[in-house]
């Protein structure tokens, strides 16, 4: 009988795991004497698949596994030791609004067109912004006085200071709010008011908000495709407060904004990085012990 090669093809697997019958490993045995080509096939049947990874990979990944350990432990505890240096820094450095005292400020003259003032050591710098009311014409200048630790911590003894102004203004105003203290001049019908520095309160707003709406998002869908991402939208947007908290305390003036919000979003940026390694090393302890 002359098989064909194809048919011998199709029993060459069953006769090389020797899974076929006597009769068809006659017949292939028959063919393959005659037949170099089917011969050649189920030799490279016969001869043992590739060995699996040898133990030289494993090992190679076990040393994978703990370098990133290793350098998540070195990452978290570089982050550790900066988050509180770099609050430190950024707190005591701070530009405080000083709130109106007795005597932290008293008009000396106002004289050949300059306003002489004397302020308390206690304010280490003043703000100054002189509004015009479009109406009256009248002239108020809006005094805000600021401290830091810092400086506190480098003046010894408070020294009475003094602060002048090329022009006088129809009332001088200290400090906004509840707390305005008019200095000299007529009370304003208008209600002048200071405009403090506030967008930092809003940034804080806001961020209070994505904290909300991506945190409920994230626990909703905490089980779907797109958690992870969910996940690392929340921790940025909770990384802002926090970042303000370090930076600013309770706080959302400013007398440099340029300055607070870069201390914040380095803050913010260390604490995302916290965050998420922190909860990535969670995860692979809840993993270990599952
Ligand atoms: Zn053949």
């Amino acid at each position: 009988m002359n098989m064909s090669c194809g048919v011998i093809r199709d029993l060459l697997p069953l006769v090389a795991e020797d899974l076929a019958g006597e009769e068809s490993k006659a017949l292939v045995g028959a063919h393959l004497e005659s037949c170099p080509d089917c011969r050649k096939i189920y030799e490279e049947l016969k001869t043992p698949p590739a060995p699996a990874p040898d133990s030289a990979e494993a090992l190679r990944a076990v040393k994978k596994e703990i370098r990133r350990k290793r350098l998540t432990a070195v990452l978290l505890a570089a982050l550790l030791v900066f988050l509180p240096l770099f609050a430190l820094f950024a707190r005591s450095t701070d530009m405080v609004a000083v709130p109106w005292e007795m005597d932290l400020m008293r008009v000396e003259s106002a004289e050949n067109g300059t306003l002489t003032l004397s302020v308390d050591g206690r304010v280490s710098g003043i703000e100054s912004e002189l509004c015009t009311d479009p109406d009256s014409g009248e002239t108020t200048l809006l005094l805000q006085g600021w401290s830091s630790a810092w400086h506190d911590a480098h003046t010894l003894a408070p020294e009475r200071g003094s602060f002048t102004v090329s022009s006088v203004p129809d009332r001088v105003i200290y400090g906004f709010g509840e707390k305005q203290k008019l200095l000299c001049g007529e009370p304003s019908d208008g209600g002048v008011q200071v405009l403090p520095r506030l967008a930092l309160g809003y940034y804080l707003l806001i961020s209070l908000v994505a904290v909300a709406v991506f945190g409920t998002l994230w626990l909703c869908l905490r089980k779907k495709k797109a958690a992870s991402a969910l996940r690392a939208l929340f921790f940025a947007a909770l990384s802002y407060p926090v970042g303000h908290l370090l930076v600013k305390g309770a706080q959302t003036m400013s007398f440099s904004l340029p300055r607070d919000l870069a201390f914040i979003l380095i803050a913010a940026v260390a604490v995302w990085g916290l965050l998420m390694l922190g909860w990535a090393v969670l995860q692979r302890k809840r993993a270990e012990k599952a």
